[in-house]
């Protein structure tokens, strides 16, 4: 079993550390907040007292952080003080400019790096059921893909570094796109006198089907798992919704990619956030959707 230096233990990276104590890994932990340290310490993870003295004789460095300059703050400490042969990953959803900034500071210092963000929630953290998307050399992938499959079910390599983080963006701009169309479809059947259970029976085993809609129905009823039958509690936030439409509109800006759709939805979803809504589920932007009626 391999010593795992685990950094950043929030609403995610703590129960996937926990799952790495699980699967009998000595886990050694750290985060800048103190509940959070108590609850990794009650999960029976070995606290460190920072994040240079967590990676110290460990094999596997595993982050798991809000953002890009958060990723780039930690590996700056940390991976000069890794040992040789370890090799660093990091789960969070950063900037794809900024993952490869992170690949090239490993690289100066010989350490083997992947980019593995997750799909599958809090939800998915705790089940250990995760999706990881992963990018980085064949030999980094290959040391990383055992710890990973502790914390996911399905790992796929999707190519060299920062590929992992152009999968997520690129994921998480259909499901931004497909949940307003989806919101749009409900609205205007609303308006048309169509019930909820009709056009979900009708779409859902039709051209139209898609997550959004069958696992993630924004009305409530058909699917009574999906956040809309919770008062819109999330789920995924639209803070964080919002915060990935803008990943990939800031990579397709860089890269010369034309998102117009993409661009779209990170401003609806914006303007949602501005009504006080970032704690909401995402799915709850049917109400905005709702609400533009007559306005547009
Ligand atoms: P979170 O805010 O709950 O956790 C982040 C943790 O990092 C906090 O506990 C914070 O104290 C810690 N931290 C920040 N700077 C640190 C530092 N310098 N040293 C040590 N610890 C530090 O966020 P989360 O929901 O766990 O999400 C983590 C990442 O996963 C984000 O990039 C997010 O976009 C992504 N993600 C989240 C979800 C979700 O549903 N929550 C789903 C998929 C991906």
């Amino acid at each position: 079993m391999a010593t795992i230096a685990f950094i950043g233990l929030g609403n995610m990276g703590g129960p996937m550390a926990a799952n790495l104590v699980k699967a009998g890994h000595k886990v050694v932990a750290f985060d800048l907040v103190e509940a959070s340290r108590a609850q990794a310490r009650a999960d029976g993870a070995d606290i460190a007292d920072s994040a240079v003295a967590a990676v110290s004789g460990a094999e596997v460095v595993v982050t798991m952080l809000p953002a890009g300059k958060h990723v780039l703050a930690v590996w700056t400490e940390v991976v000069p003080a890794m040992s040789k042969g370890a090799v660093i990953i990091d789960s969070s959803t950063i900037d794809v400019e900024s993952a490869h900034a992170a690949h090239a500071l490993a690289a100066k210092h010989g350490i083997a790096s992947v980019d593995a963000p997750v799909s599958g929630g809090t939800g998915g953290a705790k089940g250990a059921t995760l999706t990881f998307m992963c990018g980085g050399e064949e030999g980094a992938f290959a040391q990383a893909r055992p710890i990973l499959e502790k914390m996911g079910k399905k790992i796929v390599h999707c190519g060299g570094a920062g590929a992992g983080q152009a999968a997520k963006i690129c994921n998480n701009m259909i499901l931004g796109i497909s949940m307003i169309a989806v919101s749009e479809a409900f609205a205007l059947g609303e308006k048309l006198g169509l019930s909820h259970q009709a056009l979900f029976d009708v779409a859902s085993t039709s051209s139209g089907q898609c997550w959004s809609l069958t696992s993630y129905c924004p009305v409530p009823g058909p699917v009574p798992a999906s956040p809309a039958n919770n008062d819109y509690k999330p789920g995924f936030a639209t803070a964080l919704m919002l915060k990935d439409l803008t990943l990939s509109q800031d990579a397709a800006k860089a890269a010369g990619a034309a998102t117009p759709l993409g661009q779209h939805a990170q401003e609806i979803y914006k303007a949602f956030e501005a009504a006080g809504q970032g704690g909401v589920d995402f799915s709850g932007i049917i109400q905005h959707v709702r609400n533009l009626a007559g306005t547009t």
